[in-house]
């Protein structure tokens, strides 16, 4: 609905504070341990936080299911003029998310001219996150070779699959389209067993990893870590969604998870679920969702079986690259026009001011606190869970931060991408630099493959308690 206070354009250069939406998935972090939950309160958006509810997704953009306005209640479109490319999130999983994947921009139309009831929009939603604490998602397939171990050594899994996707898997040779027709059988097999089965069979599988986990089970010497991890990982989702099949996802993604400051994107039809921890999320103005397991909405296994690329390997985990010639200043740059965002530290005692801009752009205070001066003289109070619209050619902000305060001001800055010709950030699809959890030594027969200069994360072992915020670090290449 449009506004009805009208916009003084006299203020077109000016910062504005902003009054995100709010989500309450059920997935949600409840009550105050939510960043989402503390950020709208300061924002305004609520007067105060109810500890048994949920609080999941902040949402900062011209999404029509979730429109960004100004304090008086202007949208944020009409200060624009229009849409924004991106839509910018902060979200607090305090449970797995949907396991789902996003369509192109094909896809995305033909869904939405399909079934516009569940596919509301026609853009594609290619998406990134940066970690706020510990972060754990699936993310991508595994590689073939680890899922015909799991299938070996999980009976319970392989009762799900038919022998022929099993034959197809175990006798596919080392060709790459080869080993994407295996997989789509392998996924559509699993998808399409009949829920008797698979309750059946997860049931017993439940009941044999609970027995494994206990403390007289002697572990198989050989037992690699990440079979253990994966194990972990189907009890946890089993408990927090009792009977879904789902839960054996992580036969199937590999199973990750990042510390503060690294990031993941994902493309276009690439398998993911979200799985605990505190990320901002910055996507293509969008809000298309393909879901398959771990949700009590609507599913489309054909679909999402006919969409995804089949690509194996996980993500790029990168921690950001510095820009503007200053390492307080990193971004996260995807392969995609819409989007890129930048984390910008400012120490106590020191001051920073803000790239000049062509394109309109949003911020939110992550932790610290300060203020800012520009040449209007505008003082904006900077504390965590403020946000604010900057529309472009402003006046370069400068941000400070007395020195007599503990910790920096940390502030999430979006925009249109401005690196497009230099992404940090690519998937499985165009990039085969990481080898999934490092189950098997990645082949070597094939000397094309580039390394990555980037920081991996590999196996770790982290007690992750939802809400628990670990001291947000970006760490330094
Ligand atoms: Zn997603």
């Amino acid at each position: 609905m449009a506004s009805v206070h009208t916009y003084d354009k006299s203020s077109q250069r000016h910062v504005l504070p902003l009054r995100p939406t709010i989500k309450d998935y059920a997935w949600g972090i409840r009550g105050l341990d939510s960043r989402v939950a503390r950020f709208a309160l300061e924002s305004g958006v609520i007067d105060e936080v109810d500890p048994d509810s949920p609080y999941a997704e902040l949402w900062l953009g011209t999404h029509p299911s979730g429109p960004t306005t100004l304090r008086d209640g202007t949208t944020l479109e009409s200060v624009v003029g229009g849409q924004l490319p991106f839509l910018f999130k902060i979200l607090s999983a305090g449970k797995a998310l949907s396991i789902q994947a996003h369509p192109c921009k094909d896809g995305a139309k033909r869904l939405h001219l399909e079934n516009p009831t569940n596919y509301g929009d026609d853009n594609h939603k290619p998406e990134l996150a940066v970690a706020l604490t510990p972060f754990e998602a699936m993310c991508g397939f595994r590689r073939l070779e680890e899922i015909a171990i799991l299938i070996k050594k999980h009976p319970e899994f392989a009762a799900c699959i038919s022998n022929e996707a099993k034959l197809a898997i175990f006798l596919c040779s080392r060709d790459e389209d080869d080993k994407k027709k295996a997989l789509r059988m392998l996924f559509q097999s699993f998808m399409s067993c009949p829920v008797e089965t698979s309750q059946v069979q997860l049931k017993k599988l439940l009941k044999r990893l609970q027995k494994e986990q206990s403390v007289d089970h002697v572990h198989p010497h050989e037992e690699p870590p990440w079979e253990r991890k994966c194990a972990r990982a189907i009890l946890r989702l089993a408990q927090q969604f009792p009977g879904d099949s789902g839960a054996m996802a992580p036969f199937l993604l590999n199973y990750l998870l990042i510390a503060p400051g690294e990031s993941f994107y994902m493309a276009a039809n690439e398998p993911h679920a979200y799985v605990a921890g505190e990320i901002i999320e910055c996507m293509a103005c969008s809000d298309n969702v393909v879901r398959a397991g771990l949700t009590p909405k609507f599913k489309d296994v054909d679909n999402l079986v006919n969409m995804l690329t089949y690509s194996m390997g996980g993500p790029t985990i990168n921690a950001g690259t510095p820009a503007y010639g200053d390492d307080r200043i990193m971004r996260y740059t995807p392969p995609t026009r819409e989007f890129e965002v930048m984390i910008i530290t400012c120490n106590p005692g020191e001051d920073i001011t803000l790239p000049a801009l062509s394109v309109p752009a949003i911020f939110v205070v992550l932790e610290g606190s300060g203020n800012t001066d520009n040449e209007e003289g505008q003082r904006l109070v900077m504390r965590p869970g403020r946000s604010y619209y900057m529309p472009e050619h402003c006046p370069e902000l400068t941000l400070a931060v007395n020195d007599s305060k503990r910790g920096p001001l940390r502030i999430a800055l979006a925009h249109e991408n401005q690196h497009l010709d230099e992404p940090t950030l690519s998937c499985a699809e165009d990039s085969k630099q990481w080898g999934g959890e490092f189950a098997l030594p990645t082949p070597t027969s094939n000397p094309g493959t580039p390394r990555s200069p980037n920081k991996y994360v590999g196996v770790r072992e982290l007690n992750l308690k939802p809400g628990v915020t670990v001291p947000f670090k970006v760490p330094k290449l």
